[in-house]
């Protein structure tokens, strides 16, 4: 095994090494969320035919059957659907020894995507309080991530 020399600035929960693998090749399905989240945006696939949102790698609508994705940028905000809080101690890959949370986020375009949040926590917010999204850096990749939680309505 090879010494990891940490980055400068990296993220808080997990090592470079565990960033995703992004081709960039016009195979790869989710390279315009990757090329979004790089720039700040929030991009997820719809159905092409119909406007359904889709699933990140779901490629037949079940809407319609259409086999089309069309990825926009959407507002970056939704509530808490569902969440846990992980215990995972493996130095190396994880950089906390501490709790962290794993939050499904319900997003206002009506897609669903699982995060954890921009700033180190070690509690998982409460279901349905809105959250605005804004993005953790792993490596080169920009990943969404919780930055902020409001009170539940
Ligand atoms: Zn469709």
């Amino acid at each position: 095994m090879s010494a990891v020399t940490p980055a400068p600035s990296g993220d808080w929960l997990l090592e470079s090494a565990l960033a995703p693998v992004v081709a960039g090749d016009v195979g790869d399905v989710l390279a315009p969320f990757y090329d979004a989240a790089a720039h700040g945006e929030l991009a997820m696939p719809f159905c092409a035919e119909c406007d359904l949102p889709l699933e990140m790698e779901q490629r037949v609508c079940d809407g319609c059957g259409a086999a089309h994705a069309r990825w926009c940028a959407v507002e970056p905000s939704g509530s808490v659907h569902a969440a846990t809080v992980m215990h995972r101690l493996e130095p190396g890959l994880v950089r906390v020894d501490a709790p962290y949370p794993i939050v499904d986020v319900e997003l206002h375009s009506g897609h669903r995507l699982v995060m954890t949040t921009v700033h180190p926590s070690s509690t998982a917010p409460p279901i349905g309080a809105p959250v605005r999204i804004g993005f953790r850096r792993l490596g080169d990749i920009a990943l969404p991530a919780i930055e902020s939680v409001e009170e539940p309505q």
